[in-house]
């Protein structure tokens, strides 16, 4: 029984890492190489301010494993950011890149700063100096960062021209993300939510479901759940409640996201949006009559005290961690399906990896290649899982976990301790 335990976003991963490491019967020498963040770098940046003063603002750089390849994760711009989170961010990198089979390690960054509270040069010189203050650690081939919440495009070509100057080079591999004009990849910004879509599909396929007539709600309407809710509607899926930070909306009859996506474009949220009804209490978005439940905006959202409401028949984890440890036993219990954020959301970092073969070959594929790769990746990636959930009866995210800790230990032990 977990009672009443409210894990820190690390305990959660160490958690989940336990879970599955149990099952996998792990020797304590595998659990010491690949279980903690092998490098922690915490940084005050000094940055000044449009007015001349000079602000400090915390930042990390979390490196978890490298054993399959260089470090790949996001850099997050928040003001509750904090290094258990971090930590727990740049672990689940680690699994997601080895669920996928893509030859990364795990790394996450962050900067303890809401970005509305700068001006856009503010920001700039902030995003300067993230990269500058740590640059020893990044590189194609050691380490390559991406946006996270907050962070997008923009940010990602200041970092790169910050590197490339001090490198002397054009160095475009340094981070994914980047605007396709400047060594992006075609299918990027829409490529977590088209890999969370995929999953949908195969699990509903499992599970009976149509999805023609189905009915969908999704939290949080930023980069993943607005994509999200898009291509759900594509495959006939029915969006009937969708949510951001400035509150939620509910039509029993159909949200046309298209439309809401219009409108987060105009006014930056879903902030007086009219063609939906305004729930009282944007949390009950979670416990919305809908067969499919995508959590799309931060963690710890499903919790103990609301996972027994929840109805959805398929939980597909668009954000990371959204679900706490407590909550998974209780929609386990339920059978409800939930597809693990290490799969589920795996959809944007595989893209990145194409990204970064697109930088380092120096040719572009067209959307339709990326694509392509990107569902045949995912797709291989959830049969195995599939697999692992048959063969050990176990939920998807311990079978999904079991999968990639057995890769990463695979690769530990092969690559041997160096000393
Ligand atoms: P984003 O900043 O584009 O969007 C976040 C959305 O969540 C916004 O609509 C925001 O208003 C909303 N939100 C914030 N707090 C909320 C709250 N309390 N209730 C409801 N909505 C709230 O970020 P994103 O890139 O879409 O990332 C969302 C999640 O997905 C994060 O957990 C991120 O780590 C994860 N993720 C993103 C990607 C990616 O490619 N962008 C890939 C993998 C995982």
């Amino acid at each position: 029984m977990l009672g009443d335990w409210r894990p820190s976003a690390f305990e959660h991963a160490m958690h989940q890492f336990d879970e599955a490491a149990r099952r996998l019967k792990l020797t304590e020498n595998q659990v010491a190489m690949i279980k903690e963040p092998r490098k922690i770098t915490e940084v005050l940046l000094p940055v000044r301010m449009d007015d001349g003063s000079i602000k400090l603002f915390r930042a990390f750089r979390v490196q978890h494993n490298i054993a399959r390849g260089p470090a790949k994760g996001g850099i997050r711009f928040h003001q509750n950011v904090t290094v258990d989170e971090v930590k727990a961010l740049a672990f689940w990198m680690t699994f997601k890149c080895a669920v996928v089979g893509i030859p990364m390690g795990g790394g996450k960054g962050g900067v303890v700063v809401d970005p509305r509270q700068l001006s856009v040069s503010e920001r700039e010189r902030l995003s300067r100096r993230y990269m500058a203050e740590m640059i020893d650690l990044f590189g194609p081939d050691r380490d390559i960062p991406a946006p996270d919440v907050n962070t997008g495009p923009q940010i990602m070509c200041w970092m790169m021209d910050t590197y490339s100057m001090h490198a002397r080079n054009y160095t475009p591999g340094v981070i994914t993300g980047k605007p396709l004009e400047l060594g992006g990849s075609a299918g990027r910004k829409s490529a977590t939510s088209l890999g969370v879509v995929i999953c949908i599909k195969k699990a509903a396929a499992e599970i009976g479901l149509s999805l023609k007539g189905a009915t969908a709600a999704v939290q949080g309407f930023g980069n993943v759940g607005s994509y999200s809710a898009k291509f759900l509607q594509d495959e006939g899926v029915k969006i009937v409640a969708i949510s951001d930070v400035d509150g939620a909306f509910r039509d029993p009859r159909g949200i046309d996201a298209e439309c809401a996506m219009r409108h987060v474009e105009k006014h930056g949220s879903l902030k007086g949006f009219r063609a939906a009804d305004r729930m009282a209490n944007p949390l009950e978005i979670l416990e919305a009559p809908a067969d499919i439940l995508v959590p799309a905006a931060l963690e710890n959202q499903i919790t103990e005290e609301n996972a027994p409401r929840v109805k959805a028949r398929i939980v597909a984890e668009g954000a990371n961690g959204p679900t706490t440890p407590g909550a998974d036993a209780i929609l386990d219990r339920k059978k409800i399906w939930v597809i693990p954020d290490i799969l589920c959301n795996a959809g944007g970092v595989t893209v990145s990896y194409l990204e970064w073969v697109q930088n380092r070959v120096g040719y572009y594929w067209a959307e339709e290649r990326v694509n392509a790769d990107l569902k045949r990746i995912l797709e291989t990636a959830f049969e195995a899982v599939l697999g692992a959930m048959k063969e050990h009866r176990v939920n998807m995210r311990t079978a999904a976990f079991m999968v990639a800790i057995r890769r990463v230990c695979e690769a530990s032990e092969m690559r041997g301790l160096y000393h």
